[in-house]
């Protein structure tokens, strides 16, 4: 099919794109860009397939940019150009939350949309951007179809074991379990794994996605079995600026001891605990690497400390580990944290090359390593790019969006 698809991963002040060549199933993209700093001093860049830096034309500015809709009105008319017109076959978008019924890629329409738009409550950091995007483009592209990828669709071949909590069973019911995100990160990784390990190498692995967000899951077969977050994106590991896992019996001491409310609350756990609450200095891993703070330090130590720990968590779902992968911005960067987390797991056979490791090789571990560890770049985009494909082609999904 000749034309392009769009992705779009829209953030609380930032919306990465991508664009590919629907014609071609390569997970590579034609461009590549970002606009960050949406509601503040807005910033666009993109690049070619090529790594060329593209001319931001009437993006240079962004002026009147002041929220999602703004920037998509003008990113949609820049886009045509940079792509000579070419039809822009269908715009994926990555959404957060899917709950338990949106368990699969979906053509958004209205219906789809106003689902999207009840899950909100649950992941209130991304799912009402994600909306706003949606929305955006059937104001300014009505024509295109929509596609809605789900972060936590990956999850739902998990044991139900793995997405209870320990709550009364009518709790359950009505929807308060694990489910889990990251998954289009971990599809991608499930993916491409067959092409670094063979069958059995690859048969019980823990992917470690490390990044602002940070998670894990534990794969058998290439399929979710257990993962670090939980109802919301707040559970599992220490983040740039959310608390991870933590004892609930905390949140009743502060409402109750401490009289603050829900919105505090939500506001300490999602904005300012992580790295950030904990060194008092930055919820980003480079910055804190490059500071002799006392306080940085000890906040790379429990962010490691608490990976490994939740990793070792992971295991009995799966019954073992045979591999496995960092990825995302820290996991494909930080050579220090892989080694601070894979030295706290050397009990379970893990032993890392530190010349593979500082090096950014694919294999890190070393050559008798019982358990094997890769660095593998996620590539968020690509999976929803083939999921306007798949979409497309089996013309799921009902009518346009409205
Ligand atoms: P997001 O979850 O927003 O997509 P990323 O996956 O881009 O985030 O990860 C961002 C994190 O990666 C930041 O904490 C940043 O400091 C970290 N990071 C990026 N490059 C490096 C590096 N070279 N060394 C250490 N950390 C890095």
């Amino acid at each position: 099919m000749s034309g392009v698809y769009l992705t779009l991963n829209a953030g609380s002040s930032s919306i990465k794109f991508a664009v590919f060549d629907a014609g071609d199933a390569s997970s590579k993209p034609l461009i590549r860009g970002n606009v960050a700093g949406i509601g503040s001093t807005p910033a666009f860049s993109a690049r070619s397939a090529d790594g060329r830096a593209l001319d931001a034309g009437a993006l240079a500015t962004l002026e009147g940019a002041t929220d999602h809709e703004a920037v998509i009105a003008l990113l949609l008319p820049w886009l045509a150009a940079q792509t000579a017109d070419q039809p822009l076959r269908a715009i994926g978008h990555r959404v957060v939350h899917g709950g338990r019924d949106l368990a699969a890629p979906t053509r958004i329409t209205p219906e789809v949309l106003r689902q999207i738009e009840t899950l909100i409550p649950l992941a209130p950091l991304h799912q009402p951007h994600n909306a706003a995007a949606i929305r955006a483009v059937a104001k300014w592209r009505p024509d295109v179809p929509q596609v809605a990828c789900f972060d936590t669709s990956f999850h739902r071949s998990q044991d139900r074991l793995a997405q209870l909590f320990a709550l009364p069973r009518a709790l359950s019911d009505e929807g308060i379990i694990r489910y889990g995100f990251h998954g289009l990160s971990y599809e991608y990784i499930a993916s491409v794994l067959p092409d670094h390990l063979d069958g059995a190498a690859r048969a019980r692995v823990i992917v470690a996605h490390l990044g602002n967000g940070s998670s894990m899951c534990a794969m058998t077969g290439g399929k979710s079995a257990a993962t670090s977050m939980g109802f919301t994106a707040l559970d599992g590991l220490m983040m740039g600026r959310r608390c991870g896992a933590l004892d609930p019996g905390v949140i009743l001491y502060l409402m109750q001891q401490k009289g603050m409310t829900a919105e505090d609350i939500g506001t300490l756990l999602y904005k300012q605990s992580g790295l950030l609450g904990v060194s008092n200095l930055s919820n980003d891993m480079e910055v804190l690497q490059a500071s002799a703070e006392p306080h940085a330090e000890e906040a790379i130590r429990l962010f490691c400390y608490r990976a490994a720990s939740s990793l070792a968590g992971l295991i009995p779902a799966i019954g073992g580990l045979d591999a496995m992968v960092f990825t995302a911005g820290i996991g494909e960067n930080s050579a220090l944290v892989r080694g601070m987390i894979c030295e706290r797991l050397k009990w379970l056979g893990v032993e890392l090359s530190d010349t593979a490791n500082e090096g950014h090789a694919i294999t890190i571990s070393s050559a008798t390593s019982r358990v094997k560890v890769l660095v593998i770049p996620t590539n968020e985009e690509a999976v929803v790019a083939d999921a306007c494909r798949a979409v497309l082609t089996t013309a799921q999904g009902g009518s346009a969006l409205d």
